[in-house]
């Protein structure tokens, strides 16, 4: 199976960690300066861990109403009831990042904002400026690390943003991420707040390493082959229906993230190129099939190609039975999203598009035959279902 994302642990992340933290070692974080000039910036244990620490700098009344979109990471959700707010949701856009028309309509009622950078595509952001005025806006930017606005990187656009690196994310160092604060007055709160956090000792370091070791072989070509052999779809499916909780204890990141992102530092910009290629190798040839998004920008990262069909289902099976790793994306956050007060019918774009949504791989771990099978498949899908765009 051609792996959906890249978990790019390896041996060489688990030993610069346990060397790391045998000598002590510091992670050097000062390559981040230059991504967010003038902002505090945080290694924090999860992007979510991020979203609630940002709400409570911004020291809002209990109960403050949230905007979100609701085609996003459960995680955002359960990370907003952490911090004692609610979510009001706003619809996205054809791009799946906010619709600034829903956006005005709602905007009255809310107490901050959440925008996100869906698969790095950059939200609408000189129109959410010129709506929210005053209000405190967090920029979620879990897809969108390396993604560029008007030649600015994302997460420097309004009081807050988070990154996140679990996951196959990008980069991936299996977990983690970062918090940024562009507003003075919040960064020593938020110090103080995440000071206070306990820290992992050597063992709890060292069993990470260990587990992100076998996650990275699990995600693998041969692990997700197997893992499509032993388990059937339902399995999976099920189990991406599970809100993803906000942690019960939370910690201090592992400071191992922090020395894997000290070393992938300086191949981030050829990996994102590789991504960029693939994503646009794809899109050229299958767009006149279908309707298909990326993050393209000359400079940009693609996290993924979105791919938006009818019969996305099928086309699921279908490839996922030829060896490559389709993703429904966030297919379950409607049912997320209602078990945080989402009624039916409150956005209804995202309701049509959430079923339509296929995510084709384009990483950096893959190579030419990939993409050339990939596209091939893709016309014979359409080849034998008589589709034209
Ligand atoms: C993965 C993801 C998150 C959560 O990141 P964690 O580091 O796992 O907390 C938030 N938002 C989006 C859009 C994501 O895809």
């Amino acid at each position: 199976m051609i792996p959906r994302f890249n978990y790019s642990y390896s041996l060489r992340d688990t030993w610069d960690g346990i060397t790391g933290l045998l000598f002590n070692k510091k992670p050097n974080t000062s390559y981040l300066n230059d991504l967010f000039p003038g902002a505090a910036i945080y290694f924090v244990d999860s992007a979510r861990m991020g979203i609630k620490y940002a709400l409570l700098a911004f020291n809002l009344k209990p109960g403050a109403k949230i905007g979100i979109q609701p085609y996003t990471c459960s995680s955002m959700l359960a990370a907003i009831a952490a911090a004692n707010c609610r979510p009001v949701f706003i619809d996205i856009n054809e791009q799946l990042s906010l619709d600034c028309d829903d956006l005005r309509r709602k905007l009255t009622g809310l107490d901050a904002l959440i925008i996100t950078h869906t698969f790095g595509i950059p939200a609408n952001i000189t129109q959410i400026k010129q709506l929210t005025g005053q209000l405190p806006v967090i920029e979620d930017c879990a897809h969108a690390f390396h993604s560029w606005y008007e030649g600015i990187h994302a997460g420097n656009f309004f009081d807050a943003a988070v990154f996140s690196f679990g996951n196959g994310k990008f980069p991936s160092v299996g977990g983690g991420g970062l918090l940024v604060i562009n507003r003075r007055k919040s960064s020593e709160r938020v110090a103080g707040m995440l000071g206070k956090l306990k820290s992992s000792g050597l063992v709890r370091e060292l069993t990470f390493a260990g587990r992100q070791l076998v996650n990275a072989l699990i995600h693998s070509r041969v692990g997700e082959s197997t893992l499509y052999y032993l388990l059937n779809e339902n399995f999976l499916s099920n189990k991406s229906q599970q809100i993803s909780d906000y942690p019960t204890h939370e910690r201090q990141p592992y400071r191992s993230v922090g020395y894997a992102m000290q070393r992938q530092f300086t191949e981030l910009a050829i990996m994102s190129m590789k991504q960029r290629e693939n994503a646009r190798y794809l899109i050229d040839r299958q767009n006149s099939h279908y309707k298909m998004l990326a993050n393209v920008d000359d400079a940009g990262n693609s996290f993924a190609i979105v791919l938006l069909s009818h019969r996305r289902n099928e086309l699921y099976n279908f490839l996922r039975k030829k060896g490559i790793g389709a993703g429904k994306h966030f297919q379950h956050a409607k049912s997320w999203a209602m078990q945080f007060g989402y009624q039916h019918g409150e956005c209804p774009n995202f309701e049509q598009i959430v079923g339509e949504i296929l995510t084709i791989p384009c990483h950096y771990g893959m190579i030419s035959s990939d993409l050339q099978k990939i596209d091939q498949c893709l016309n014979e899908f359409t080849q034998s279902n008589n589709l034209t765009r």
